[in-house]
């Protein structure tokens, strides 16, 4: 079968984060068993109480649970969901060199290239391990990856994590971070300020000093990434009931990304350190900073051997990507994590994502290459 075959039987079935991915995966673990993988299968059921699968296929017959493979290749299986009025979402349609389809680009492409990629090779010829992990729930906060992370079903050297990146490999990716803060203050009739104390002047406050934290975390550097610091965003605000209250409550939420080789929590402690100095000037200072997701950055040498093989395969210089990968995840688990895969991060999530047809046969050579030279007899 065609990598492209393999791309349109992934995109026919609705895989999007919301819904059950069992289905998806049933196929593809009878696909891992059809290329002589020993399949297992990983269920769990998500918040609300919808069950999703993930599975580890790895070419060792005898490989036992919690044990180490030379090399993973990681895919999501879930996808972002799509505009019902994209007729074609789920039926992969060929224009122009580009394949269109929810899901071509982010991240089935890659898929459908490792399954075509392990088609091609001899698995009994491997002499180390290789494992295809296909997993669920990532466009929704890596949820999946993470249970994987904590279950610990196998250790990896090397991990390539499929995601689009215009067949670059990229070596190091910020983190993602996220806290709800909610400050308070006294209502009163807005005519007599002095009877009450204002929520959203007191956020006000509290912003302009997130605002600095800003700066001050410009002096902490990784040229590697553009900008090369750790961001901040205050995305949402809301407080107030009305014009001539004084707020009780206001309410934002801060976003931040780390750059790898920093703690997660800094912006975190950074921030209630500034709530404590806002206290010391205003007794009854009341805020409340709840971090609600904490996912750092990861980073591989540039010198790694699995960033050094992808260079020369694909004549490009490893990059940064800014977008959230599981390569964290994959990284606790013990691997040189490198994230690599067909199409344009740009087009994905969009209606009419797609992967060019050239770099998904690239890809599969590619990933062949890379199996062979990590897991094969050549480098015994
Ligand atoms: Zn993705």
């Amino acid at each position: 079968m065609s990598v492209e075959e393999i791309l349109a039987e992934l995109v026919a079935l609705d895989s999007t984060s919301a819904r059950t991915n069992v289905e998806v995966i049933q196929h593809l673990a009878a696909r891992a068993e059809g290329l002589g993988l020993s399949a297992r299968l990983y269920p769990y059921t998500d918040e609300r109480g919808v069950e999703k699968l993930q599975l580890v296929a790895v070419s060792q017959q005898d490989f036992v649970e919690g044990g180490e493979v030379e090399l993973a290749l990681v895919g999501h299986t879930d996808t972002v969901p799509f505009d019902p009025a994209w007729a074609e979402a789920l039926q992969l349609t060929e224009r122009e060199g580009g394949l269109y389809g929810r899901g071509a680009c982010d991240t089935k492409g890659f898929i459908a290239a490792a399954l075509a990629a392990l088609g091609e090779i001899d698995l009994r010829s491997l002499v180390r391990p290789l494992a295809l992990v296909l997993t669920a729930d990532e466009e929704v906060g890596c949820l999946g990856a993470k249970r994987l992370a904590e279950a610990r079903p196998f250790r990896a050297r090397h991990a390539v994590i499929g995601e689009p990146t215009s067949l670059r490999p990229m070596r190091a990716g910020k983190g993602y971070c996220l806290a709800e803060v909610t400050v308070r203050g006294r209502e009163g009739h807005s005519a007599y300020p002095a009877l009450g104390a204002s929520a959203i002047m007191r956020a006000a406050r509290l912003v302009t000093r997130i605002e600095t934290i800003a700066e001050e975390l410009k002096g902490l550097a990784h040229e590697a990434f553009d900008p090369p610091h750790t961001t901040l965003n205050v995305g949402l605000i809301r407080g107030g009931t009305a014009k001539n209250i004084i707020a009780g409550e206001c309410r934002f939420t801060l976003e931040w990304r780390p750059v790898p080789g920093q703690r997660p929590e800094l912006v975190a402690e950074l921030v209630r350190r500034e709530v404590e100095a806002l206290r010391e000037l205003e007794e009854d200072f009341d805020c409340e900073v709840a971090v609600t997701r904490l996912d750092g950055g990861a980073e591989t040498p540039a010198d790694a051997p699995l960033v050094r093989a992808l260079e020369e395969l694909t004549r490009q210089t490893a990059g940064t990507v800014a977008f959230g990968t599981e390569a964290p995840q994959l990284t606790e688990l013990g691997a040189d994590a490198v994230v690599f895969g067909p199409g344009d991060i740009r087009v994905a999530h969009r209606t009419g994502e797609f992967v060019p047809l050239a770099e998904l046969r690239d890809c599969v050579q590619i990933l062949r290459r890379t199996v062979e030279r990590f897991c094969g007899a050549e480098h015994q």
